[in-house]
């Protein structure tokens, strides 16, 4: 039966599932997006819109009685009232795979529960939480708001003893964790996938590169060892084995200035370190997600050209329309995503430079070197 497919949050992934799920008419007839912004990327290349916020019960209930099947883009949903509403569509991930994974306090709990490495992490309620755990951890240490961060906005390093009182007083909210810092080598990723029947596949490692708390760049494949690559996609499976949903994940992790694999954190959905597949690999991240909440084989993961994905994002020092940017260089693939204003560090679109034959990924970071300049963003008038 083809299903009308719904979707919280239209913004640059909910667009990419979009497009992805209109290259499957003989599964899927319709997509519906739950977006609080008027002509959301996603409704821009086809899908229906509901115009609400992401968390709006009753809107949430309306996706769900004109969807044979929902999803997200977004872990910050709430997780109660899909729960809620399970009767109407099935949804994937599940609300309670999601509920574990939006708090990173009860995600680290469930990793570590299952013997997954992750660096020492405590909970934090009280100054005196706090201190207790920086004597345990020592300096610097990382406090983490527990939900609804993204691009780092929810971190704060604390770098010695006379910080601590700012550092406590730094987030309005006091549901909050504190992490020993991890001197890692290499920030790298999995994209997983996990079908409704239990299948599971995993995409080669990736390695990522942060700027300002901000994906900037992945490179596929990661530049490691076997031993590494191995080691994590281990740790990938094992995860998606003992995560109970469906969909594809984007699992973060750190490698160790010994080597070691730890997860930083798990994202419930497609991930922007996944974006190369558009280009790379047999199967795009999007379509196989689409494909494991359909309960459908999954797509092949092998990645057929080695990639550099570079963000786009909106320039320091301005807000508003920005001129658009072309590129006509061959082998190089831009994807905007149709947002109309920028605003400092945005993620408005992606390049993904792909190699030709003989081609190393050295030889395309010197391309990207070059490509910089052209995809920088500038005030339109
Ligand atoms: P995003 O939306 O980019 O996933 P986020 O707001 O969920 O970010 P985290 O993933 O927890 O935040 O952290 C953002 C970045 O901060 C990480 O990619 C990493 O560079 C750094 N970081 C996080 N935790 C630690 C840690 N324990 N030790 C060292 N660096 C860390
Ligand atoms: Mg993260």
């Amino acid at each position: 039966m083809r299903k009308i497919l719904g979707i919280i949050g239209g913004g640059q992934l909910g667009m990419m599932m979009t497009e992805a799920a209109k290259k499957m008419p003989e599964h899927i007839k319709k997509i519906i997006v739950l977006d609080p912004t008027e002509n959301c990327p996603a409704f821009k290349v086809g899908a229906e819109q509901i115009i609400a916020d992401f968390k709006d019960e009753k809107s949430i209930q309306e996706l769900a009685e004109k969807s044979d099947i929902i999803t997200y883009e977004i872990e910050s949903g709430n997780s109660d009232v899909l729960k809620s509403v399970e009767d109407k569509a099935e949804i994937n991930p599940s609300p309670e795979t999601l509920k574990t994974i939006q708090d990173k306090f009860l995600q680290k709990t469930f990793l570590y529960e299952n013997k997954i490495p992750v660096t020492e992490f405590i909970q934090i309620t009280s100054i005196e939480d706090l201190q207790y755990g920086l004597t345990k951890f020592g300096y610097p240490a990382l406090l983490k708001v527990r939900r609804d961060a993204y691009d780092g906005r929810g971190n704060l390093k604390i770098n010695s003893s006379e910080d601590v009182q700012k550092a406590f007083n730094h987030f309005k909210v006091k549901n909050l964790m504190l992490e020993k810092f991890v001197q890692f080598k290499m920030e790298v990723s999995v994209i997983a996938a996990r079908n409704t029947k239990g299948q599971i596949k995993t995409y080669p490692l990736v390695e990522n590169i942060h700027e300002n708390n901000i994906l900037r760049e992945t490179i596929a494949p990661a530049r490691v060892t076997k031993e590494i690559s191995n080691k994590a996609e281990k740790i990938a499976q094992t995860t998606m084995t003992v995560l109970k949903g469906a969909g594809v994940f984007g699992i973060e992790m750190f490698v160790s200035a010994d080597d070691e694999i730890l997860i930083n954190e798990i994202a419930p959905r497609v991930h922007n370190s996944g974006h190369h597949t558009l280009q790379s690999s047999e199967t795009t991240q999007f379509e196989q997600h689409l494909r494991a909440i359909l309960g459908l084989e999954l797509g092949s993961v092998k990645l057929i050209h080695p990639t550099v994905m570079f963000n786009v994002l909106g320039s320091k020092d301005f807000e508003g329309e920005y001129k658009p940017i072309k590129i006509s260089e061959q082998n190089v693939y831009l994807k905007m995503y149709g947002k109309k204003i920028s605003k400092p560090l945005r993620k408005l679109g992606h390049i993904n430079l792909v190699a030709e034959k003989g081609e190393s990924i050295k030889d395309l970071l010197k391309k990207l070197v070059l490509l910089k300049d052209k995809v920088r963003i500038t005030a339109l008038n």
